[in-house]
């Protein structure tokens, strides 16, 4: 099931598949790994004696669910899974907020998004401008809540890098080459109207599940770039 809610995702049951002095590895998992500036889900797993507390969940080969006590547990427990729904949905809106600035801020300024982190409250951004004393925070502020504010559906599709690389309204590609080739088909998240970029992040399915956003901050972050905050 690849296209599992990103808000308000179900408590799921599933078995431990592997034990590591860190945490639990389980035969699927509809948990969000940290990753691409989101933050990882976490919750709690159950088994029929026990149940732990997972603190971020960590991509890489298997996703790692870290708890405290890991022996507590046994290779081949059935579990029940329940995500921290709040954490989640909080960060979910706030990254399919960082898709509607990345791509007013490529629209507006020409600006180019290096890097983003989400914490709790607020989002960071990093940004390259062709000439970043261009940017204005009020003009910014107003695009993205303009858009937010357009009930635009939020869609999920799995292309093929032809189809990403070749597509005009495509952004956001170049990370592509950090992608193991033998990946084929690559998530791409269309924002209507406003955003088209591949992205394995969690999302609403609706901008006006978003509510506005408030820049806090801009500061240089070395020759053309800025780095902005904003709740
Ligand atoms: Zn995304």
């Amino acid at each position: 099931m690849k296209q599992h809610p990103g808000t308000n995702p179900p408590t799921f049951r599933t078995t431990v598949s592997g034990i590591t002095d860190g945490g639990l590895h389980l035969s699927e998992s509809y948990c969000y790994p940290r990753g691409g500036g989101q933050p990882g889900d976490v919750g709690v797993i159950s088994s029929s004696d026990h149940s732990a507390e997972f603190s971020e969940v960590q991509g890489g080969d298997f996703i790692l669910h870290p708890v405290d006590d890991p022996s507590i547990f046994n290779v081949g427990d059935g579990v029940e899974c329940e995500i921290d729904v709040i954490r989640r949905n909080r960060n979910t809106r706030m990254h399919t907020a960082q898709h509607v600035f990345s791509a007013m801020a490529n629209e507006l300024f020409g600006a180019e998004t290096v890097g983003n982190q989400i914490s709790e409250g607020y989002t960071r951004i990093d940004l390259w401008f062709p000439d970043r004393d261009q940017f204005n925070a009020g003009d910014m502020a107003v695009a993205v809540n303009d858009a937010l504010r357009t009930d635009s559906n939020v869609s999920i599709h799995e292309w093929d890098r032809d189809r990403i690389l070749s597509h005009e309204q495509m952004r956001h590609t170049k990370f592509m080459d950090r992608i193991p080739s033998s990946i084929e088909m690559l998530r791409v998240v269309e924002i209507d109207g406003i955003d088209l970029c591949p992205c394995g992040g969690t999302h609403v399915a609706n901008t006006s599940d978003v509510d506005d956003i408030t820049i806090t901050n801009s500061r240089s972050k070395g020759a053309g770039k800025l780095r902005i905050t904003y709740e």
